[in-house]
């Protein structure tokens, strides 16, 4: 059962809270000032946290700095609308998400479902290599952006795999047609540049996003922007 521990002062919307995420199917455990919360936090086995961010004796800010040195419990914080810089700080320092009150219990439910899921995804290390919302699985040979399966051939699977390896590093033609295709090779570098294009066309086109960046008259980088 997932349970969720909120750490809020407000007693209104703490209950309002307990009442709604109980009614979705939700475990719930509850602290009133941010002292408590985080020993609750530390102490009990909860999947996710709602953190309010003006809590009496410790702040909200405080709480997650603190707890993110022993876990890595997801935190979504609750914040007033004028409170940019604490939700700066709050990401900064390892809060998963953040919703801004008064806010929609939709909204909140979403959230809570949205930040659940991504803790369960992220897979093993050592297996894995990922950029943004992009993950490549060596083991299982799959590709996905956020949950999407994507669809590549050997070669493309082979290439993107390296691209990924050495990211943030300008890799030559040449370099990548030893690595990926051989030294047995016959073709000319030609194909390094017709496998950019499919990768490119199934991935930064397709979801908007610049992952590959061409560097003119060398070769190709793999870099987040
Ligand atoms: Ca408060």
């Amino acid at each position: 059962m997932v349970k969720i521990l909120i750490i809020e002062d407000e007693v209104k919307i703490a209950r309002f809270l307990e009442l709604e995420l109980k009614h979705e199917g939700y475990e719930v455990c509850m602290a009133h000032n941010g002292r408590e919360g985080l020993k609750m936090a530390l102490e009990t086995d909860v999947s996710l946290i709602l953190l309010d961010l003006m809590l009496p004796e410790l702040n909200g800010i405080e709480v997650c700095r603190r707890l993110r040195m022993e876990s890595e419990v997801p935190v979504i914080m609750l914040t007033a609308r004028d409170q940019t810089m604490d939700k700066v700080m709050g990401l900064d320092i390892g809060a998963d998400d953040y919703i801004t009150k008064p806010f929609a219990i939709e909204e909140l439910l979403a959230r809570i479902r949205n930040v659940l899921k991504r803790k369960v995804v992220q897979p093993p290390v050592g297996e894995s290599l990922s950029m943004g919302e992009l993950s490549l699985d060596k083991q299982q040979h799959s590709v996905t952006f956020k949950e999407e399966r994507l669809e590549l051939t050997k070669r493309e699977f082979d290439l993107l795999s390296y691209l990924m390896e050495n990211q943030n590093i300008v890799l030559t033609r040449d370099k990548l047609l030893e690595k990926v295709w051989g030294y047995d090779y016959m073709g000319d570098t030609n194909i390094v540049d017709v496998y950019i294009r499919y990768l490119r066309s199934k991935i930064d086109e397709k979801y908007g996003i610049k992952h590959i960046h061409t560097i003119r008259g060398v070769g190709y980088l793999f870099k987040y922007e």
